[in-house]
């Protein structure tokens, strides 16, 4: 349990190092504790009261929203990681802007799926029941807001949010292209060249004394999470009596290690995804498939909810 609260609050977004490929020598893989019977599934829902749901790339990959992490991911010759840091943004603000411009306007031009709108409905049908549902996600797009989610933590941060990096003003924005040199920039093929935009023509602060560089308000890897955010997930995470770790591969830290804080103290986490993952053995239920067909199933009104 400690060792699971120190691991969480390093705060600092990275992917795996070496020793974590495989799970703990005290739940080998080969020994599958999980339940996938759906309907087993639904006894546990029925009498959760305060539900945690965290969400993963998987969930906004099926609105066609890349991760450009995994093989064949790449924004022109790139990985995320090469782009999503500190280090990428002060020796190419212009790149790493159209990178971002891209990733905006793939995402205005996406919808919530069936995965998003289950959730949203669940959290809407729950409450009017004295029930609560949380959704804790990784991803920045805002689709779980479109579909309807009230109480959401984005522990990554949000693409249509900027930070001034001379004042640190934070602001909403969903100006479409958010500035005028980045209109029709940001294609994604490898053959197309950086638009090597002027700082001053990149998205800068509208406070009159400032007109710093903006950035995307996100995490980028190596930089530390919002310790007003994480305060708040590890303590949704302390009171949930259910958990849902639904479309995330279980390798982005520290988020990868909140379904096992909550399994270690024998609360039941239901992990939904295409695929096992390096977490799958941590947890009580692991239903498989695309959560845009599995979780409208398992989240529909169960027939013991009266209201
Ligand atoms: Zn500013």
């Amino acid at each position: 349990m400690l060792l699971f609260h120190i691991a969480s609050r390093s705060l600092v977004l990275r992917l795996p190092d070496a020793v974590r490929a495989s799970p703990p020598a005290s739940r080998p893989l080969g020994m599958v504790r999980y339940n996938s019977d759906m309907a087993k599934f639904r006894q546990v829902f029925s009498k959760a009261k305060r539900i945690a749901i965290i969400t993963g790339a998987g969930v906004s990959a099926e609105s066609g929203i890349p991760t450009f992490r995994g093989p064949g991911g790449l924004w022109r010759k790139w990985k995320a990681q090469d782009l999503a840091t500190p280090e990428a943004f002060s020796r190419n603000s212009s790149r790493v802007w159209e990178f971002y411009h891209h990733r905006r306007e793939l995402t205005l031009n996406s919808s919530p799926n069936a995965a998003h709108y289950a959730i949203a409905e669940c959290e809407a049908r729950l409450s009017k029941q004295g029930r609560s549902v949380v959704v804790i996600t990784q991803n920045i797009d805002e689709l779980h807001h479109r579909a309807g989610s009230k109480r959401v933590l984005e522990i990554h941060g949000n693409l249509f949010r900027t930070r001034c990096i001379s004042c640190g003003s934070v602001k909403a924005n969903h100006k479409r292209p958010i500035c005028p040199s980045l209109l029709g920039k940001g294609a994604p093929d490898p053959e197309t060249s950086d638009a090597q935009i002027v700082a001053s023509d990149l998205p800068r602060c509208e406070k009159s004394d400032c007109r710093g560089l903006l950035r995307p308000d996100v995490i980028w890897f190596g930089e530390t999470l919002d310790s007003n955010v994480l305060t708040q997930v590890e303590k949704e995470l302390d009171m949930c009596d259910l958990c849902l770790v639904v479309g995330t591969s279980s390798i982005v830290y520290p988020a990868a290690m909140f379904g096992p804080q909550v399994a270690s103290r024998r609360v039941p986490v239901a992990e939904f995804n295409t695929n096992t993952t390096p977490n799958t053995a941590y947890f009580t239920h692991h239903i498989q498939g695309p959560c845009g067909t599995t979780l409208p199933l398992a989240l529909a009104r169960h027939e013991s909810e009266v209201i």
